[in-house]
């Protein structure tokens, strides 16, 4: 079945057996918990779409090991229109959901490995790249969800893992067997950790000879022997559990992260794509995050949803003509823009590498998620400022519902006349929701930290850029020999 449908995703999420838990408890169904549900129905979106005939084409591609048709999401890209047409899924898919959909970091992690493992084993003699391509085919074949695990809780910042005073601070080997290795380690912030059917882990920093048992990469089934997941709190999760739905704003989808645990994880060898090859670290983690700092193509689609919240609201109580109004939404609408033009700019001028793989630009795509670290905060606060004060002090849903104090309440909140105060009320809290509710986590401490902080894009940069030739252009335009 190349291509589920968002049901049989869901069916599919039932059926493992994952060791998750929330506020304390376990959660023996999370697809069904109210409040991881939301975040599951956003994956299910990125199946949902792959069916739809407007959307199909980027949504959908023909597998270049398999020749069927599969969703993106598991695509190896072949060319720079793959590259383009990736940008574009992610802000279709930002602006249906309003959220972070969870399953770019499996592709991401799938594409850079398909780029190492062939590079490793031209210095290695080994044989990593087939067994990753064998697992993407039984990751193609099946549609499934992966969730790509880079980063480890990392302890003490100053030490490198070997000098950790406890060595699971980093992920690592702590036994090889015949068959196969056993890992200990954890994995933190992991988007959609548990509504994947795979993880695949790989290592968090460029790492020397003396980090070898911590330089590993392999795949596991989410519900592995010995994984457990610790679900991530957010800005007013527990809104999900109220009766009902206007006050979560986004009533609809919703993202999540999880701590990920490996407590003595058995990993067979077929499904190990780096075991100890430390010299190799530094470039995978490079590569990953040049392609998911392209996916906060993301943030792009959700600004559209801000920015139509925004006018919305105006529109609402009558200013929208005001030129201050006008203006705002234009600065918002340039800034969102201005991160289109990156995801589209690292993509279009990508490049093949020896693996056949197509790679982003590294340093368009470190300059355009850098955007992301501060673009989607100002488009915030202009929304924050066109909506008014009334977004965080509004009454809950139940007193508008009150028999005592529902009635004064619908009559001070009215707005323009023809304009049912029920749509006025939805839509800020559409607009909480995304800048300071649990869709805040996805559209402004993601797009700061995900992918990588700021500070990690300004050495990529520093790095990237071409000093040496902007020096020489400078000097031969001012006569200096
Ligand atoms: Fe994908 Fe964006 Fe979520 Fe990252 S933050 S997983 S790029 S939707
Ligand atoms: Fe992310």
């Amino acid at each position: 079945m190349p291509l589920m449908t968002a049901e049989e995703y869901l069916d599919s999420l039932r059926k493992l057996n994952l060791k998750v838990y929330m506020f304390g408890r376990r959660v023996s169904n999370p697809v069904d918990d109210l409040i991881i549900r939301p975040s599951a129905l956003a994956v299910a979106k990125t199946y949902e779409l792959a069916h739809d005939p407007e959307h199909e084409d980027l949504m959908t591609v023909r597998s270049h090991l398999t020749g069927e048709k599969i969703n993106r999401f598991t695509h190896i890209h072949q060319n720079r229109e793959d590259l383009l047409k990736k940008s574009k899924m992610g802000r279709l898919l930002g602006r249906e959901t309003g959220c972070c959909f969870q399953r770019c970091v499996g592709m991401d992690a799938l594409n850079a490995l398909s780029i190492i493992t062939y590079d490793i084993d031209l210095k290695y003699a080994t044989k990593y790249n087939q067994r990753l391509l064998n697992y993407l085919r039984y990751v193609q074949i099946n549609d499934l969800t992966v969730d790509g695990a880079m980063t480890d809780p990392k302890g003490d910042r100053s030490l490198p893992p070997h000098k950790q005073p406890d060595p699971d601070a980093f992920l690592h080997v702590v036994e090889k067997r015949k068959e196969g290795i056993v890992v200990r380690g954890a994995k933190a912030h992991q988007t959609g950790a548990v509504n994947s059917h795979e993880i695949l882990v790989m290592p968090t920093q460029a790492m020397g000879p003396d980090d070898a048992d911590w330089a590993v990469s392999f795949a596991l089934p989410s519900d592995a022997e010995g994984i457990t997941y610790v679900m991530g709190r957010q800005s007013c999760d527990t809104r999900k559990l109220e009766p009902g739905k206007r006050d979560q704003g986004n009533i609809m989808f919703g993202g999540h992260e999880a701590l990920v645990i490996f407590e003595d994880v058995f990993v067979p060898w077929e499904r190990l794509f780096m075991y100890r090859e430390y010299d190799f670290a530094g470039r995978l983690v490079e590569l990953f995050a040049a392609y998911h700092r392209q996916s906060y193509a993301c943030k792009v689609g959700v600004g559209d949803v801000l920015i139509g919240a925004a006018q919305a609201s105006a529109e609402y109580i009558g200013v929208e003509k005001a030129s201050h109004i006008k203006d705002k939404i234009v600065e918002m609408n340039h800034l969102n823009e201005t991160l289109y033009c990156g995801c589209i700019a690292c993509a279009s001028e990508g490049h093949q590498e020896p693996s056949g793989t197509y790679c982003v630009d590294i340093l368009l795509a470190n300059v355009h998620k850098h955007n992301v670290t501060r673009f989607p905060y100002e488009i915030s606060r202009l929304a924050q400022d066109i909506a008014g004060g009334l977004m965080v002090t509004m009454p809950a849903e139940a007193d508008f519902s009150s028999g005592e104090v529902g009635h004064l309440l619908k009559k001070y909140f009215k707005a323009k006349d023809g304009i049912p105060m029920e749509n006025r009320l939805r839509i800020l809290r559409l607009i909480e929701n995304l800048t300071l509710g649990t869709a805040a986590v996805g559209y402004l401490t993601e797009s700061m930290h995900g992918a990588g902080s700021p500070q990690a894009q300004r050495i990529m940069i520093g790095r990237r850029i071409n000093m040496r030739e902007k020096i020489r252009a400078a000097k031969k335009l001012a006569g200096v020999e």
